[in-house]
């Protein structure tokens, strides 16, 4: 009988939990660990940060999908690892022992990279997680009753750029059905090498097409930029160029969960898991790893440093895959282990 243990219950480990519960017989024990009572489609956070959805529209209780799902549910944060002993601590609470494990923890955001970033002691708004969306959102509203200049964009080092993109194209598309877009002028930001590259270089026409829309829409776009910091109402490139607005919304760079960088060998100096093909680490024989918890290296070299997205898609991939292949390592289906194929299609 065995304990596997789901860490995270986003795009990956969510549907890895379903997965193995799914694959296992009913004498093995799936546990699913998250530091959230709800699960967040992330995606639609963007719509939550402009007052378009509410966010419990793109929520669903954990606690009670675990119930359906035959879930062992444990809410809290993971504090700490152990593979040695196969043991992880849960904030305020005992300590679990596990069999295997499966890492979904998503990103961390390194808002201390650049100082003045995000909306936690700094002057950007975010829409990576559900409290800065409403933050967003709230400031949103406020700005609307006096819009002034738009900055939004992405720190050196993030990999994931479409929710930028999306964010400023809504936010033109807001202002304008306001009657209000002449009154705030919308620069879009970027360590990219160029408008469209969205951390994948070489992807059909997306290069022709974003410059096409940016410029339709009225956007300035600032390519291979370094945003070196930001104040109450500029930001500054590294260059010394500075960039006034009365509303910011930049995405940070992502590292690995605080409990990862915490374990020597268990991830690279950000904290991503590398992994086998199978989604296994290549040290640690009973864990796995999937979706943004995982090292997937930018092969492109570009002025800037720029990371490589991961999307809900490729989050899904991983984890089913990894789950069939710890089903397959426990003996419980007979099968050959699976590799998941990254195309990244975008969910939403
Ligand atoms: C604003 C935005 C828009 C996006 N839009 C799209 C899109 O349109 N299409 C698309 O395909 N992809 C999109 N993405 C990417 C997509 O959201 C990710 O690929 C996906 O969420 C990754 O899934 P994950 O399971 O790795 O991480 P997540 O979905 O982030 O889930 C990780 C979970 O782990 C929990 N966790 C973290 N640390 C701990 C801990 N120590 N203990 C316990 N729990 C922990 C977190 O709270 C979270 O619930 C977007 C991302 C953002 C930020």
């Amino acid at each position: 009988m065995a304990n596997v243990v789901v860490i995270g219950a986003g795009l990956g480990g969510l549907p890895a939990a379903y997965e193995l519960r799914h694959l296992l017989p009913s004498e093995h024990t799936v546990t699913l660990v998250s530091e959230q009572s709800e699960f967040t489609f992330i995606p639609g956070l963007i719509q939550v940060a402009f007052n378009l959805k509410p966010l419990a529209q793109v929520q669903l209780g954990l606690a009670q999908l675990a119930h359906r799902h035959h879930l062992n549910w444990v809410p809290g944060k993971v504090t700490a690892l152990d593979p040695a002993h196969q043991r992880l601590t849960v904030e305020g609470q005992e300590t679990i022992a596990y069999d295997y494990l499966l890492i979904a923890t998503g990103a961390s955001l390194a808002w201390d990279w650049i100082p003045g970033t995000g909306p936690h002691g700094g002057y950007t708004h975010s829409v990576c997680t559900p409290d800065h969306a409403l933050e967003a959102r709230q400031a949103w509203l406020a700005f609307l009753e006096n819009p002034g200049p738009i900055v939004v964009g992405a720190a050196p080092g993030a990999g994931c750029f479409g929710p930028a993109y999306e964010f400023a194209l809504i936010a033109d598309q807001e202002l304008r059905r306001r009657g209000l877009r002449h009154q705030a002028p919308i620069t879009y930001v970027t360590p990219e090498p160029y408008a469209g590259h969205l951390g994948v270089s070489g992807v059909k026409n997306a290069r022709e097409l974003t410059a096409e829309l940016m410029q339709k829409r009225g956007i300035e776009v600032i390519d291979n930029a370094t945003i070196a910091a930001v104040e109450p109402q500029a930001v500054t490139l590294a260059d010394g160029r500075q960039l006034p607005f009365d509303y910011a919304m930049i995405l940070p760079a992502f590292q690995g969960a605080q409990f990862i960088r915490a374990v020597p060998g268990l991830g690279d100096e950000k904290g991503f898991i590398p992994i086998l093909p199978t989604q296994r680490h290549p040290q640690f024989a009973n864990i796995y790893a999937a979706g943004v918890s995982v090292k997937l290296a930018q092969p492109d070299v570009t002025s800037v440093p720029i990371g490589l997205p991961k999307s809900g898609q490729m989050a899904e991939a991983m984890a089913t895959a990894a789950a069939h292949n710890i089903a397959v390592d426990l003996k419980a289906i007979n099968a050959n282990p699976q590799v998941p194929t990254l195309e990244a299609l975008c969910f939403a």
